[in-house]
């Protein structure tokens, strides 16, 4: 057994966390405030070939494997939320749907613009009524003289209104207890989308609720076979999982960072709060557990490039860093006392863009669900 990680996999580390600092650091304050997405940092993330990791090279991507595109997500959340789920989802979500279950011909149409990171997809499977509950979707696709007439709606879609989003591959009810995946591209007739969500975090990622009044696609949109969509979609999240789980770590240890640092520097009763053994202790328990956190991430990871089982040890990740990266925001915060509160302090923004790490993909709850299920309960 081996646990260092290759000579590739930290150089992965080394040229991400090198760009989140440089580059995505000095503006993630002012893009969170404005509300604003990342376009000139998406363009640079996409110039060094991070938008489409996974991906084959031969379709444009980088041919990477999970791990290194796990570790990629986690040095962005380390320092930006936002921006890490921008790449993940679109990654994990938009992209993967494609390369799984596309056609030849689908996957040269889309894959190359996807994966180069010159358009950006999204997956839209969630509706005002069906969350956690997904297989309760109501958009409908009605198949007509070759043409898929869908109506219904979508909410919470990242990545699906910006404006190098080129389509969200959404799940519909293509007949009674059928479900299929099907792609919408941007300006289709009849494909309308919100104006931004506002959020508590993750400000400068672009969320939006979707609508679909009698918006007709061509019948090769279909992607996968016609009521494979349930188990597509479960096999994405599986997927995906991975990559939040990777965001719950980096968020931790970017929280655990900022403590750190603070703590050195702070000085009070005449020395550094660093100095005190309550602090101390805080400390070592984040680091703890975040190491902990790490182990299952990574090997998550790597059961999903070993061509392994990998849902119950992704469910798993997924929930343990959702609860840590929320445990470890909230003592670093508190280690920053007032200071923490303010907007100028990145703790701040990173202690915001926790919550949703509890939510998405899957709830905390619903992770539970997944994981009982896997062991047989
Ligand atoms: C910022 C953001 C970005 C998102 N991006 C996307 C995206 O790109 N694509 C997409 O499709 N979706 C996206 N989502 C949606 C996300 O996946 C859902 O919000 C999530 O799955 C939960 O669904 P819900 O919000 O409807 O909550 P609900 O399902 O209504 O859950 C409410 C509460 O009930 C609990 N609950 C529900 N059922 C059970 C049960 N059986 N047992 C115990 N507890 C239960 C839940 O755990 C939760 O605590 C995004 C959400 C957010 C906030």
């Amino acid at each position: 057994m081996n646990l260092d990680l290759s000579e590739e996999h930290e150089l992965v580390r080394r040229t991400v966390r090198d760009f989140a600092q440089d580059r995505i650091a000095p503006v993630a304050e002012e893009l969170d405030r404005e509300h604003r997405f990342p376009y000139d940092i998406v363009r640079e993330l996409a110039e060094l070939g991070l938008m489409g990791i996974p991906v084959p090279e031969e379709y444009g991507g980088a041919g990477g494997d999970t791990l290194s595109y796990a570790i990629a997500v986690e040095e962005l959340t380390r320092v930006d939320s936002s921006v890490a789920i921008t790449v993940a989802a679109h990654t994990s979500l938009g992209t993967m749907p494609f390369l799984l279950y596309g056609t030849e011909e689908q996957k040269r149409e889309w894959l190359p613009d996807l994966a180069s990171g010159k358009r950006l997809a999204a997956f839209g499977l969630t509706e005002p009524g069906a969350g956690s509950d997904a297989g309760a979707t109501r958009t409908r696709a009605e198949l007509r003289d070759g043409t898929w007439v869908v109506n219904g709606s979508k909410i919470f879609i990242t990545n699906a209104g910006t404006d190098i989003s080129a389509c969200v591959t959404i799940t519909a009810l293509t007949g009674e207890d059928e479900v299929s995946n099907i792609v919408i591209p941007n300006g289709t007739p009849g494909y309308e989308i919100s104006a931004p969500m506002r959020k508590m975090g993750w400000r400068a990622s672009d969320t939006r609720e979707l609508s679909f009044r009698d918006c007709a696609v061509p019948e090769g949109n279909l992607l996968g076979e016609r009521g494979a969509g349930f188990r597509q979609f479960l096999e994405i999240l599986d997927g995906g999982r991975i990559s939040v789980a990777a965001m719950g770590l980096g968020l931790a240890q970017g929280a655990y960072d900022l403590a750190l640092g603070y703590a050195r520097e702070r000085e009070q009763f005449g020395k550094p709060i660093a100095s005190f053994q309550a602090i101390q202790f805080a400390l070592a328990d984040m680091a703890t557990e975040i190491e902990a956190a790490r182990g299952l991430v990574y090997r998550a990871a790597w059961l999903k490039d070993e061509g392994r089982p990998f849902a119950l040890e992704s469910a798993m990740a997924k929930l343990y860093t959702g609860e840590l990266s929320k445990r470890v925001a909230d003592r670093a915060l508190q280690v920053h006392g007032g200071y923490g509160f303010m907007d100028e302090y990145a703790i701040s923004r990173l202690y915001r863009d926790q919550k949703v790490l509890e939510i998405g993909e899957g709830t905390n709850e619903v992770q539970r669900m997944v994981i009982a299920r896997q062991l047989g309960l």
